[in-house]
Order: C-alpha cells, then structure tokens, then sequence
C-alpha cells in the first residue's frame, strides 16, 4: 500500500505468532567490523512514534538519511509517517503487541535494509537486551552499548561508578538491600527521613519515603514487592530524603573514541507526580563555580563508562546547592530541545554520527551557552478533570511561532489522538536572550496556541508562567503540586474561580 509517498509495508500477519527470523547469534567478526566502519548510515529505522519519531526523521533527512517508522494499527493515520521514507506495519494498538515486540522491529528492520535502529525515548529505548539484539542482528543501535546502558541504567552500579569518579551522590546503602537490620543501621546513621527506591525502578514505582524505623521495615517490604512485579528485579536500596529540592539535569554525549562532553544543564522542577511539566535551561541563580563542578563530574560519569550517544545525569539539589545524583537516563530526554537552543547543538544528529562511528563534532571548550530556553509539554489533558488523558479529533491546532518560537509536535488539525499511548502531543519550546524574554515570549506563543476540543495543559502552563514562584525561580520540585492543591481547596470552599481560560 502506498499513502502519502511512502511505501507501506503490513507485518500485522504476525500478530498470533511470533515472527521466526533468525536466531540472535553473535555475527561473524569480519561483519561486525563492517558495521562498525566509519560510514554514515543509508537508513534509519525508528523505533517509536508521535513527536519523537518526527524529530528523529528531520535529523536524518538533514544528514541525507533515509528513514522506515514502525507503526501499530492505531497510529495508521499518523502525521509523521508521512515524512518517512517506509513504514512497517508491526502490529495492534497496545504496546506490548508492536512498540515493544522486538523481534517485530528487528523483522521491519531486515524487510526495509535498514542498516541502524533509533530507540527515541519510552517504549525499548532503556531496554539492554534490545540494543543487545539490535547489535547481534547487525543492526548498528543508536545509543549506548548494552554494557553501557546496562552500567548505569542499574541505579546500584551506577550510584557506585559515580562514587569512584567523583560525582556527587546520597548518602545511603552502598549496595542493594540484602539484610534489613543493615539498612535500619545505614538510616538511623545518615537519619530519617530516607527513600526506598528499586535498583531497575523507573516512573516513580518502587519508591517509598521513609520517617522512622516503622516506616523504613514496612517500606523496605512494599518497595520489593512492587518493584518485582513491575521490573521483575525486586532489588531495593536506600538514601537520604531531600524535602525541598530543586531537579537539576546535565546533558552529556559520548563517542566511541573515548570523548565525552557535557552541553550544560536543565531545570526540570515544574514536576506533577514526578512527571515534568516545564523544563529550561539553564538553571537559574545555580553558582557558576558548583555548576562548573557537577556539569564536568556528568561527563566524567559516562566516559568512565564508555558510553557512546546522548546521556543525562539526574540530580537533585538542595537550598544551599548541594547536588546527588538520582540517576542517568541512557538515551534522548523528552526536554533536549532546551539544551539544544541554549548551545545551537542538535543533539539528535549527533546521536546519529556517533553512533555511525564519527567523533563528536565538538569540544568542551567549544559548546557555550546563549540565552534561555523554555520547554512546556503539550499533554492533551484535562487539568480540571484530575489531568484526565483526552482522546479523540482534534479539530483545531492553530500554531504559534514569531522569534524564537520553536514548536515540535506531530498533530495537526484533523489528527485523531488514539487512546493507546503517552498524552503528550507536542512541545512548545522558547528561546530568549534572557530568562525574563523567554518567559514573556513563552506567555504570547501560549495566548497564540489553540487546539481543541480536546482539553490540553495549555491553560495550565498560561497560569504557571504568572506564578511567582516559577517568575523568580523560587520553586521546588513540589510548588506545582502545592498550587493545584490550593486552587482545588479554593474550588472547595465556594472561593470565586479563578477566570476562565481559553483552550
Ligand atoms: P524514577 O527513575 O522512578 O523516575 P528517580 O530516581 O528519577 O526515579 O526519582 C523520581 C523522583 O522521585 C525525583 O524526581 C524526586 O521527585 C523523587 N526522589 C527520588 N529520590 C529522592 C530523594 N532522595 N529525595 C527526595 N526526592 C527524591
């Protein structure tokens, strides 16, 4: 089937049995070592959709690439698998039967002689065992090495090559939990209140905060339990409990030459249930010395590691700036655009080239910092309804744009949001020469953007921007969570609403 230019191919036929390709076997050497020649790839299979897979598709075609999507029968009518040179049907709706199945992907990889696989972000993108089998297949993976990934994906390795190189991190076990006796002991040294958290955790699970002894054996209990049945890996951990922090994160890529950079640091504070909502770089008010020090100590992280692609390193910091790694995230973050326009480095392409094998096109000492950038995620959700997802035709999407306006987003008037999938439908992204100009060009591209009926955290980010804690960027992680909470006890008390906004 053909539509819109692209050659469409069908692998729903598999969706009963899984496809039979080739076992996973270790290729011959000489062929490894072709794939692993310095040559830019011909094509790219992504292995996503919505915006991600639209970002992915304009870097390629930039470098002279030509792209396959994969695609689950509710994303047919997708906008960006126009923009795609192929695109592989690999099966229904829900994700385990097509987004997660790899041998599906690997599959759509072979019919489309695709010679490398995106991952985007979600879906396989953390997933070892996929870059494991991108590789073995013959497949260069546009991220990590599976032992890289591997390294510091697990929140125990990773907290301990941290340790070793000098990045700083909590205090708490050295190791996962093995005796809850120990990490009564551990927490009544570095003192309550301290987290459980899983080894392999992610989206928040397996987590548990902790105020006395009670707390920490129920907790340490619970977390186990959770964090097996959702990882299949029920190793827990603890470390101090940080109260009011602030979410600070440093963008790092690597090459397979053993160069590493980091491109400076986002602010992700705006947070509801852990989710980010805003996010923009750089970090305001951050002591340039501190900044310095924690930035340098990310890229020394994932050298240590020898990690080839995107990276972030996660941290939390305190009032005083004290900083301690949370985690790192193996491949491209939702936010990189406000990295991107601060330094002018398009992040994705350079996934691409160093993955192909080239060195990264740029030195720490070339990569400065311009002006401010300004992130708001564009979720079809209904703020008032308890952030409910919204599916459904969007028959308005009125764009906004002007100077320093950046949109990326896959929908459009017309697009009919499928149920399936991630609520996010786009990212408005601004950048100013200051925090204040972008804030205000951010307040104008959000008075220019419509899309309905479907409700959106267009309104949501509107308010924000007026919210004095975000203005004067003295906020914590938790102040978008305090300010609903306040509007909802307003709303409560028969307190006059606030005024209605438009969506
Ligand atoms: P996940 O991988 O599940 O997202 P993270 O380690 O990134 O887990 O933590 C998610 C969120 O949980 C953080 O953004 C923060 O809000 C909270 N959190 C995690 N660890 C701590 C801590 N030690 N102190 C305070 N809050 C924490």
């Amino acid at each position: 089937m053909r539509a819109g230019g692209a050659l469409h191919v069908d692998l729903t036929w598999t969706s009963r049995e899984p496809l039979s390709i080739r076992p996973f076997s270790k290729l011959p050497a000489a062929c490894a070592a072709a794939i692993h020649r310095k040559r830019m790839f011909k094509r790219i299979l992504i292995a996503n959709r919505g915006e991600i897979a639209l970002r992915v598709i304009r870097a390629a075609k930039s470098l002279g690439i030509e792209t396959v999507c994969v695609y689950s029968t509710a994303d047919k009518a997708g906008p960006w698998l126009e923009h795609a040179d192929q695109a592989v049907c690999i099966g229904p709706g829900p994700s385990p039967q097509s987004y997660l199945r790899i041998e599906r992907i690997i599959a759509a990889a072979e019919i489309s002689h695709a010679d490398a696989i995106h991952p985007g972000y979600g879906f396989l993108s953390e997933n070892a065992h996929f870059a494991e089998v991108c590789r073995d297949s013959g497949f260069e993976f546009i991220g990590p090495s599976p032992e890289a990934m591997a390294l510091l994906g697990d929140k125990v390795s990773c907290k301990k090559m941290a340790r070793k190189v000098g990045t700083p991190v909590f205090p708490g076990t050295e190791d996962a939990i093995e005796d809850i006796e120990e990490a009564v002991k551990v927490a009544h040294e570095i003192g309550f209140p301290v987290i459980v958290k899983a080894a392999a955790g992610g989206g928040g699970r397996g987590m548990r905060v902790a105020r006395d002894e009670a707390q920490l054996r129920a907790g340490i209990e619970s977390a186990r339990q959770e964090a097996a049945a959702a990882f299949g890996n029920g190793s827990v951990y603890i470390e101090k409990f940080l109260e009011n922090a602030r979410h600070f994160e440093v963008q790092t890529i690597g090459d397979k030459h053993g160069n590493a950079v980091h491109l400076f640091e986002r602010d992700c504070s705006s947070q509801r249930r852990h989710q980010k909502l805003i996010e923009e770089a750089p970090s305001p008010g951050v002591d340039p010395e501190k900044r310095k020090q924690v930035c340098e100590s990310a890229a020394a992280l994932i050298a240590s590691a020898k990690y080839s692609g995107a990276a972030t390193v996660e941290f939390l910091m305190d009032a005083k700036q004290n900083f301690y790694m949370l985690e790192v995230n193996t491949r491209v973050q939702v936010e990189h655009p406000v990295t991107e326009m601060i330094t002018g480095i398009d992040i994705v392409r350079e996934q691409i080239m160093v993955a192909s094998g080239k060195p990264l096109s740029v030195k720490q000492s070339d990569i400065k910092v311009s002006g401010h950038a300004i992130e708001c995620r564009i979720n079809a959700e209904d703020p008032d309804r308890g952030f409910m997802p919204q599916a459904g035709l969007i028959e308005t999407f009125a764009a906004p744009g002007g100077l320093g306006v950046r949109l990326d987003s896959h929908a459009r008037t017309g697009y009919r949001i499928p149920p399936n999938y991630d609520s996010m439908i786009g990212k408005l992204i601004v950048h100013g020469p200051t925090r204040e100009i972008a804030i205000a060009r951010m307040k104008v591209a959000l008075d220019e953007f419509k899309i309905g009926p479907v409700k959106t955290t267009i309104p949501l980010h509107r308010k924000l921007m007026d919210n004095p804690d975000f203005a004067n960027a003295t906020f914590d992680i938790h102040y978008v969570e305090r300010l609903l909470k306040s509007q909802e006890a307003e709303k409560a008390s028969g307190a006059a609403p606030a005024a209605p906004v438009k969506a």
